[in-house]
């Protein structure tokens, strides 16, 4: 029986135990996490930030791991290629224990940048976040009122979604001509102060995350259920879906209503004939 050892329990090194069990249901797999939180989501972490994930426990993609032996507070401190063997430690109380593989995959993901020679770094109230325990340092500091202002360094993806989390997810507004488009980038359902603006507002567009089709218990992002009920609840006059996941994508856009669409390149030009329609007949 083959001995697979990977090292990082997130996206990387669980998707890759859930392929080789699936090719391999004899592989004898292991998976050293080493925080507590095997395959959340830390995508979703400006949206627990937000509160509209309010449990963090939601972003799990996923919580059974059928075959796999998710071994959490594990830290793999030294690789020995030749004994093929890592030395680990477990837990708070730095036990160690050497585990063996036959093949081993490092899937520990990646560092952030701590620029050198800027002073401050450690100072309290600063704050980075990568990882789970970065978030519920933030969390712990905005729940306990202190936070009045916040500067974020990075203004790429990750510092705007936090920007937008930290003023709790409010709508991106824009008109377009003589029409009102609404960009949501919210996960879950509405806060209800925002579904009332939206409704005062009227929006013409609107697009919404919604990534998958109906589940029984939608986890870290809008289903098709939450986003339909989000878009009755404004009504726009037309809609498109965005982050949408690939099992739906590749599933021939079943069941979409004629005003819903699943955003596209081509959208372009679907919204220019949109506000042409709308000035032929104003
Ligand atoms: C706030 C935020 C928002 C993001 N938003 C998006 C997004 O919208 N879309 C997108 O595509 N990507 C997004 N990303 C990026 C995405 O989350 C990462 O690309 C992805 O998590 C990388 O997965 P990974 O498994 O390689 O590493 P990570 O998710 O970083 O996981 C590393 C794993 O390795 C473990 N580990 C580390 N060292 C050791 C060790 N020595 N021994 C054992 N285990 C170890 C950790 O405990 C963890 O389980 C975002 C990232 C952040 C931080």
């Amino acid at each position: 029986m083959t001995r697979l050892l990977i090292m990082g329990g997130s996206d990387a090194g669980i998707s890759e135990a859930l392929r080789v069990h699936k090719l391999d249901p004899q592989a004898e797999i292991s998976v050293l996490s080493a925080d507590k939180y095997p395959n959340d989501s830390i995508c979703g972490l400006p949206f627990y930030l937000s509160g509209e994930t309010p449990d963090h426990r939601q972003l799990a993609h996923r919580t059974a791991f059928d075959g796999i032996d998710i071994l959490t507070n594990h830290r793999a401190v030294v690789i020995h290629p030749v004994g093929k063997r890592v030395d680990v430690v477990r837990g708070a109380n730095g036990r160690a224990e050497t585990m063996r593989y036959d093949h081993l995959i490092i899937a520990i993901g990646a560092t952030p940048v701590r620029p050198q020679g800027l002073p401050g770094l450690d100072l309290p109230g600063v704050y980075l976040l990568h990882t789970m325990a970065d978030s519920f340092a933030v969390h712990h500091h905005l729940t306990m009122g202190e936070a009045r202002s916040a500067l974020i360094i990075g203004a790429d993806y990750i510092g705007v979604e936090m920007a937008d989390a930290l003023r709790h997810s409010k709508a991106t507004f824009s008109y377009a001509r003589w029409t009102r488009f609404a960009y949501l980038k919210n996960s879950l359902g509405f806060l209800p102060k925002k579904e009332n603006y939206l409704c005062d507002w009227r929006a013409d567009g609107l697009a919404l995350n919604c990534s998958y089709l109906p589940q029984a218990e939608p986890r870290n992002r809008k289903d098709w259920k939450q986003a339909l009920a989000c878009i009755v609840a404004v009504p726009p006059r037309r809609t498109w879906l965005t982050r949408v996941g690939h099992t739906w994508l590749l599933s021939g856009h079943a069941g979409l209503l004629e005003h819903i669409k699943l955003a596209e390149d081509r959208d372009v030009a679907d919204r220019a004939a949109l506000f042409q329609n709308k000035a032929a007949s104003a």
